[in-house]
């Protein structure tokens, strides 16, 4: 039996976007966190697209969003063209622009192809980062990994984690490495971060529930002269089927989708057949259970062999159904990537089995429709890692951990049921619902409010806590006023410079000042003096007794002079910058909106009229960027309640780990 000290830290099972990002939460917050990822070549399909405004927020906490925005296209807006009517639509155009034919058709641009047009305005939500990027997984994955490496998280590729047992304090997990041999390590907790077909799901005993959607769909990512607008994403309902199509970085890059028709043949192409995935999957996996899954894409089991990245049977087969159901076809002209799958709805029962967690595919899988997947994951992550960052360094209950399930659960609940609607919607081929479904565009086309609350859907900033266990609602419902963000949303960022769009490269924004591993205390003074010098010494208290656990700044319209003869701390932090050096800085970061005494300036209130706060009014953000709670009285007092309550030890939290922090697991 492996002593306490040798077998500290975490293990995650699977180096995809989850595993990275979830690692190097881990890492950062000063735990032990190591990798093991069975392939020893990277997968290079393309697969997630679309980057979520949400996300690229979450990316720019960790300095990662400007390098994925220079590398991806945003795109913002998603036309929706139902050609149902058109005499041209849907008659099969037989002989039309197939790989090798005529060529393309004369390009009529976007709202020529008739029908109805809705424009979806995914490019104006509420975000440093207003747009959806569409960015291929790998290079996404590439800027996770490039961060997680800076960190000094460790990856062993080509490991297999072959078994998972629970022995009470601690996780017994089998290694099955490349060349045959296998290795036991002893693990104070494990996450499973490897994908739809978890093994470790299976090895934790946690089941599976869920329904399988019948369609099959055909994936492209090709190369051509489409004249479509380049910054819109288009979905097009014809009587013959469904496509859709988004720009991908590239001058003349696409990604296509269509759904097959039920024809003789068509289960011959590579993947159509569900069972195709099955037989593949047995090669990586003792004990699969092939009715789980999300897509049964056989990129994974192709990631080896990138010579069979693009099947021209299925890409032929793509162009025909293109020529069939678009008024102006586009000639595919190089394909660089293509798939096929069908679609299962999958939710694990459960995201914690004691020591064993599950994140990102492992937890949930479910139709790629609004290309939720890999956000989802990555929000699960975030989530996940701070609260398992304080329980395995020994600063918070385990209890912590059960509020990760009790948040994430219903979300893959809400993302289930969405994408299996969203998928039926956009599938439907009786006349009946097709009917609906034109009804349904027609009230959207007529009501741009509906439009944006389905762009909002999109970029998950509307996704929140408020009824979550870490949530408190106040008794006089401070902040649930309408408008003003309550207890359990996403905190807003805002723009501090007055002349500034929140949107501008350059801004400063209020996440940029507040940055912090661990919690933010925002306490709103205003241009009141005489608060803020209250909140200065309610802020040198924080910090004294939370240390770098709870960074507390005041929100000012100019820079404010604490009073330091009666300070708490001691005189040690006089000068009012309460952060505990905890503020990582960043791209837009820092000094410039921020005055000598730490103070965030917010010279015209835009933050502090966002925040609809009271003057003196604090309002705690979590770690993961929502509101714990907001509170007009006894700062201090609040926050220490707070905490004690969900069993965090109100002390300071430690630092961020060095570049050489060691690995998790002890091997034997
Ligand atoms: C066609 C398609 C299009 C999509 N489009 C989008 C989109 O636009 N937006 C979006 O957000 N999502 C999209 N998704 C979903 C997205 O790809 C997934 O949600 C995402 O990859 C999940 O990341 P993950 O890290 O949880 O799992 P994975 O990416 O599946 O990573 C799991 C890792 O674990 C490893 N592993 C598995 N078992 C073991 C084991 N026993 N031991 C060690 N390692 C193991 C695997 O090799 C793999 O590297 C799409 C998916 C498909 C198929």
């Amino acid at each position: 039996m492996p002593s306490a000290a040798d077998r500290a830290g975490v293990l995650i099972v699977g180096a995809g976007p989850t595993g990275l990002l979830l690692a190097a939460e881990l890492v950062r917050r000063g735990v032990r966190a190591r990798i093991v990822e069975r392939e020893s070549v990277r997968s290079p399909a393309s697969r997630a697209l679309a980057v979520s405004s949400r996300t690229l927020m979450l990316l720019d906490d960790l300095d990662l969003a400007a390098e994925a925005v220079r590398r991806g296209h945003p795109l913002r807006q998603v036309e929706v063209h139902d050609v149902s009517g058109r005499p041209d639509a849907g008659g099969g155009r037989p002989g039309g622009s197939g790989p090798g034919g005529s060529g393309r058709s004369a390009g009529r641009g976007a709202g020529r192809s008739g029908g109805t047009v809705v424009r979806l305005p995914i490019g104006r939500v509420p975000s440093p980062f207003p747009f959806t990027l569409s960015l291929p997984q790998p290079q996404t994955e590439d800027l996770l990994r490039a961060h997680a490496a800076r960190l000094g998280v460790r990856i062993d590729t080509g490991v297999e984690c072959a078994a998972v047992r629970q022995e009470g304090d601690h996780v017994v997990a089998q290694l099955r490495h490349a060349d045959g041999s296998t290795r036991t390590v002893h693990t104070d907790w494990l996450v499973g971060c490897d994908g739809a077909h978890s093994q470790v799901r299976r090895a934790a005993g946690i089941a599976t529930h869920g329904f399988d959607l019948p369609e099959t769909f055909a994936l492209g990512d090709v190369v051509t002269d489409w004249a479509r607008e380049r910054a819109h994403g288009q979905v097009t309902f014809s009587p013959a089927g469904v496509v859709a199509a988004f720009p991908m970085p590239g001058p003349r890059h696409w990604r296509f989708i269509a759904d097959l028709p039920d024809l003789p043949g068509i289960d011959d192409l590579p993947g159509a057949h569900s069972d195709d995935h099955a037989d593949h999957s047995d090669d990586h996996a003792d004990h699969s259970d092939h009715s789980d899954g999300q897509a049964d894409d056989r990129a994974d089991d192709r990631a080896d062999h990138s010579d069979d990245r693009a099947d021209p049977d299925v890409a032929a087969e793509l162009q025909r159904l293109l020529d069939a159901r678009l008024t102006d076809p586009p000639r595919l002209t190089e394909t660089l990537w293509t798939t096929t799958f069908r679609v299962h709805q999958r939710r694990a029962e459960s995201f914690r089995r004691g020591r064993v967690m599950l994140a990102g595919d492992a937890a949930h899988s479910h139709s790629p429709v609004g290309g939720q997947g890999m956000n989802t994951g990555l929000q699960d992550a975030y989530a996940l890692g701070w609260r398992l960052a304080l329980v395995a360094t020994g600063r918070a209950d385990a209890t912590l951990l059960d509020t990760y399930a009790a948040e994430r659960e219903p979300v893959a609940d809400r993302l289930l049921a969405g994408t299996a609607r969203a998928t039926r919607v956009i599938t439907a081929q009786h006349p009946v619902a097709r009917r609906a479904r034109g009804l349904a565009l027609r009230l959207v086309a007529a009501s741009p409010p509906l439009g944006r609350r389905a762009a909002a859907a999109l970029s998950q900033l509307g996704l929140g806590y408020p009824h979550g266990p870490l949530t408190d609602l106040d008794p006089h419902r401070i902040g649930r006023r309408r408008g003003v963000p309550g207890p359990g949303a996403l905190a807003p960022d805002v723009a501090l410079a007055p002349d500034v769009a929140l949107a501008a490269p350059d801004g400063p924004t209020l996440r940029q000042a507040t940055r912090t591993p661990w919690f933010s205390l925002l306490l709103f003074a205003g241009s009141d003096d005489a608060a803020a010098r209250r909140l200065h010494d309610d802020a040198a208290l924080i910090h004294a007794r939370f240390g770098d656990l709870v960074t507390a700044r005041i929100v000012a319209t100019a820079p404010t002079v604490r009073d330091t003869r009666d300070d708490p701390s001691g005189g040690e932090h006089s000068g009012g910058d309460h952060s505990g050096g905890a503020h990582s800085g960043g791209a837009r970061s820092g000094g410039a909106h921020s005055g000598d005494d730490g103070t965030v300036l917010d010279p015209a209130g835009r933050a502090r009229a966002r925040y609809g706060a009271a003057i003196g009014e604090a309002v705690l953000v979590r770690p993961d960027g929502y509101l714990a709670y907001r509170s007009t009285t006894d700062p201090v007092g609040r926050l220490e309640r707070y905490l004690r309550t969900h069993g965090i030890t109100p002390a300071p939290a430690g630092v961020a780990a060095p570049a050489s922090t060691t690995a998790a697991g002890r091997t034997s």
